[in-house]
């Protein structure tokens, strides 16, 4: 896990309280910068999602992977916005 690359990113202070499944309450952080958004459980498992109006979708392990350890890009992604998209069009589907 790469603390710093966590900590780079700006949180925005309003943390929402969300369950995926009953019982296991988690934890959202929206990075306030670059717009990503991640959940983190209880015992401290992180991984990044996609927040919809309707629901909150886990990103793919290799997209969760790639953002836990990157620093914070500063600003919305042009990638980030394709991933959403394909997971948009795959729900469309
Ligand atoms: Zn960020």
């Amino acid at each position: 896990m790469n603390r710093d690359a966590w900590n780079s990113h700006q949180w925005s202070s309003q943390k929402r309280q969300v369950e995926i499944e009953p019982d296991k309450p988690l934890r959202q952080h929206h990075c306030s910068n670059c717009g990503r958004d991640f959940v983190e459980s209880l015992s401290g498992e992180r991984w990044a999602v996609f927040v919809s109006v309707f629901s909150f979708r886990r990103l793919p392990d290799n997209v969760s992977a790639r953002w836990l350890v990157e620093m914070c890009p500063g600003a919305p992604m042009a990638f980030d916005v394709e991933v959403r998209n394909k997971l948009m069009d795959h729900h469309a589907k």
